[in-house]
């Protein structure tokens, strides 16, 4: 068993707020032309973070990824970008530099992740390729699934050019989940349902920072629906003493 040495970060849940006109984006690249409304979601301990927004028709986002990977998930509404229409539950995984360009169609709610160099934190996969960075367009019905688990994997740290995770986690009745540990940062954002972590009872709209090693466990009552977003390649560690697993489909089929 090895334990944390230094300062320990601890999670963190972020509340609902509402969304706000001239809101702060954390992605200072970004250009917004049009009525928006948003807010931020980040916990002090994180590099993550998330912006919920809704964007009204015709309004553009513009911007050019710094070193850290985005994705954006699309809730309501439509976005188009490039020859794409990415409706609700359809996800854009924007790798590091890469440039994008996306209007909504309609009044469109949508949360966007980012905040993690993996090129800093190579974890267990080493860091992506430097070159030929991309924009992913990942559409519900071509994501890959765990249905033993209901996880739909929009992204899976095992792409050439970047090492975003992006999942939705969700179950339809009362959930426990194992005690386990993640090696790597994690922001979940709960879509419906209720996410329990101790004491504390997440819902629609809340979220909650867990940085790398932390062991946690959550149940649920009534069922729940959430997104995970990490910026690196994470190892799942079950119960103490088990063998770590790398957290990619490959490995968790
Ligand atoms: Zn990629």
């Amino acid at each position: 068993v090895t334990e944390t040495t230094g300062q320990k970060r601890s999670s963190a849940v972020i509340y609902r707020e509402p969304l706000v006109a001239g809101f702060a984006h954390p992605s200072q690249r970004m250009e917004m032309r049009g009525a928006v409304t948003g807010r931020v979601l980040r916990a002090p301990d994180s590099d993550l973070w998330a912006v919920e927004v809704v964007l009204g028709e015709a309004t553009e986002l513009r911007w050019r990824t710094g070193s850290d990977a985005e994705a954006i998930y699309v809730l309501s509404g439509s976005l188009r970008a490039g020859d794409d229409v990415l409706r609700a539950d359809s996800a854009l995984i924007i790798e590091p530099g890469a440039e994008t360009v996306a209007v909504a169609e309609e009044r469109t709610h949508l949360i966007q992740f980012g905040g993690a160099d993996a090129s800093n934190r190579p974890g267990p996969l080493g860091a992506p390729s430097p070159d030929d960075h991309k924009v992913h367009v990942v559409h519900r019905a071509d994501c890959p699934s765990l249905s033993a688990t209901g996880t739909l994997y929009y992204a899976d740290s095992n792409c050439p050019t970047c090492r975003v995770t992006l999942l939705r986690n969700y179950r339809h009745v009362a959930h426990r989940s194992p005690s386990h540990i993640h090696s790597a940062d994690e922001l979940i954002y709960v879509l419906s349902g209720d996410v329990r972590l101790g004491s504390q009872v997440l819902e629609s709209g809340m979220a909650v920072a867990i940085p790398g090693g932390q062991r946690y466990a959550f149940r649920s009552e009534d069922g729940f629906d959430f997104l995970n977003f990490r910026a690196e390649a994470s190892l799942y560690t079950g119960q103490p003493g088990e063998p770590p697993v790398l957290e990619v489909l490959a490995h968790l089929q």
